[in-house]
């Protein structure tokens, strides 16, 4: 369960009804001529301009050259100006108007009824007063900047974020593990003033376009409705609360044991990351000694050429190893919607990157990779980003199995052990992310809804409700600005989170439909018609269909908590 941003969901698409029409009528029939003139004239000036981005994004990210982040911010600034022009938008109002109005299916194809949808949400995002979008832009650069200068102060001394994660994760000191956790929170008083402004102006943006507050017009440009989210998400917590309890009274009595402390007495700084986002170590066996010396493209390329997915083209482009001025992430990018799909990573041979390593190749699979080029451009692509991030994630788990280990040929000296504690290691992850989701959602929709409000009060209030953690003694401190995805990638996470459940209920349709078998423990090693089952249900339709569409037709249900649940209960057995 890894939280990476993928430079596809950089460019934000989707569709939902229409809102408004604009003034003048214009005929059915010219509406869907007007429609195939806007396509046509959108793949053909803006098209170049969204391959330059994505390349433009792989050379910065590969080299960290100045002169190449400088071409990559200059490409991204042409393409928003694409976006953002006004004449443009005008006219996809104007056809969406007419096509709405005709009832006449013929006349306008449901294809073209959909191209127009997706492009008119990609554009509508620009169309702000540009003063306005240049000052958001310069506040959430500023924001950044002091994140990415930003060093935790422990007893004088300054340390980098991957420091303070080590003593996180290792350290048996309470009191400095707590002096760790607080420096990692100071930048969280250095930005909150511009975050807070930033949060304002977001909101301006937000009414300027007829939507209640930034939050709102986030989800809607993602085709998702807050309440139906929050529906979700509260059914999930209902489902999710006592298996959570069970877990984290586990936890806690192993971390207390670990520092020679009472349960009650843990406090935020004694869990393994600033956030309490991730299972903290607890058992006593590991995967990465199974993984030492194992080729991990070799198992990947296996792998999914035995389900019927080969990804040798995309490993022949892809950039896998650790470099001088490389990004240190991975990510999965799209280059043309062509076929050019390619990976960066760092890959080093343990579970992290194996685990990584079939996450992103989840992505690079389910692109134009397998989207068939019949697909329309600009719906040739997934269906959302909650549908690409449940393919990853569903690949992903493997790499905690010592079963699917096995079977890729790889030796495992105790499996037994093992593989029961990588159910739990997985068991405890989902739980304990799908709490974290819930705090960031909750918050963020607050946040925007009322930005004057006691910020600190309502981050501390979730974070003691949903991930059952302890607010410290007389804690005032703006900790929720220490999180950077509330400025950089804002009103994104709950589609993890979501992601997981497309996951859930994707492996259930699979182990049902095509192994025949119980989902606990089901493996797709060998087995082409795993492949060809997703490039039927997901992978054909691209963005033709909605996420809540695409999910019923690959499932049969709408999207739903119930399969995620019952992963849970099994893996508790
Ligand atoms: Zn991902």
């Amino acid at each position: 369960m890894r939280t990476r941003l993928h430079l596809c969901h950089l460019l934000i698409a989707g569709a939902v009804s229409i809102m408004s029409a604009s003034s003048k009528a214009i005929p059915p029939e010219d509406g869907a001529a007007l429609a195939r003139a806007v396509v046509e004239r959108h793949e053909r000036e803006v098209r170049p301009l969204e391959k330059a981005v994505a390349l433009a994004w792989w050379e910065a990210n590969t080299t960290g050259k100045d002169e190449a982040f400088a071409r990559k911010e200059e490409a991204q600034n042409r393409l928003d100006a694409a976006l953002a022009d006004t004449r443009r938008f005008r006219e996809l109002e104007d056809a969406a108007a007419a096509l709405g109005r005709s009832t006449d299916a013929g006349g306008a194809d449901p294809l073209l009824r959909r191209q127009i949808a997706v492009l008119r949400l990609q554009y509508l995002e620009k169309q702000v007063d540009p003063e306005l979008l240049r000052k958001m832009t310069a506040k959430s650069n500023a924001v950044e900047k002091t994140f990415n200068v930003y060093r935790a102060k422990v007893n004088g001394v300054e340390m980098t974020d991957s420091q303070v994660r080590k003593i996180l994760k290792e350290s048996k000191d309470p009191a400095e593990r707590k002096a760790v956790w607080e420096g990692q929170k100071g930048v969280a008083p250095l930005v909150e003033g511009d975050l807070r402004e930033l949060v304002k102006l977001r909101n301006e943006s937000a009414r300027q376009l007829g939507f209640k507050d930034y939050h709102v017009l986030m989800l809607h440009l993602a085709e998702q409705k807050q309440e139906d989210v929050l529906r979700v998400f509260d059914e999930l917590e209902a489902l999710t609360r006592e298996p959570f309890r069970a877990v984290k009274a586990e936890i806690d009595a192993s971390l207390a044991a670990s520092y020679g402390m009472k349960p009650d007495d843990l406090r935020p700084w004694h869990y393994h990351d600033p956030f309490f986002q991730e299972a903290p170590a607890i058992y006593p066996e590991s995967f990465d000694a199974v993984y030492r010396g194992v080729d991990i493209p070799k198992l990947c390329r296996e792998f999914y050429a035995g389900i019927g997915l080969p990804i040798d083209t995309v490993l022949e482009r892809s950039d896998l190893y650790e470099r001088p001025g490389k990004s240190p992430h991975a990510f999965c990018t799209d280059i043309d919607r062509e076929g050019d799909v390619r990976v960066l990573a760092n890959i080093v041979a343990n579970e992290y990157w194996m685990g990584t390593m079939l996450h992103e190749l989840g992505h690079a699979v389910y692109s134009s990779l397998n989207i068939p080029p019949r697909v329309p451009y600009v719906l040739r692509g997934e269906s959302h980003i909650l549908t690409t991030e449940g393919m990853a994630m569903l690949f992903e788990k493997f790499s905690k199995s010592a079963v699917w280990l096995e079977r890729m040929g790889v030796r495992v000296p105790d499996p037994k052990p093992l593989e029961d504690t990588g159910r739990r290691m997985r068991r405890n992850q989902l739980l304990i992310f799908a709490a974290w989701c819930q705090v960031m959602f909750r918050f963020e929709a607050a946040m925007y809804a009322n930005p004057e409000q006691d910020l600190s009060g309502l981050w501390w209030g979730l974070v003691e409700r949903y991930q059952m953690a302890r607010r410290p003694e007389g804690r005032k401190a703006p900790d929720y600005a220490s999180k950077i995805h509330i400025v950089s990638a804002p009103a994104y996470y709950h589609n993890y989170l979501l992601g997981q459940l497309f996951a859930s209920q994707l492996h259930h349709a699979i182990a049902r439909e095509v192994l025949r078998s119980e989902p606990a423990g089901a493996l797709y090693n060998g087995r082409k018609e795993v492949g060809r089952f997703l490039d039927e249900r997901v992978f054909d339709p691209g963005r033709t269909l909605s996420w809540n569409e695409l999910t019923k037709h690959a499932t049969g249900e709408e999207l739903s908590p119930h399969a995620f649940a019952a992963d849970l209960k099994s893996a508790a057995r």
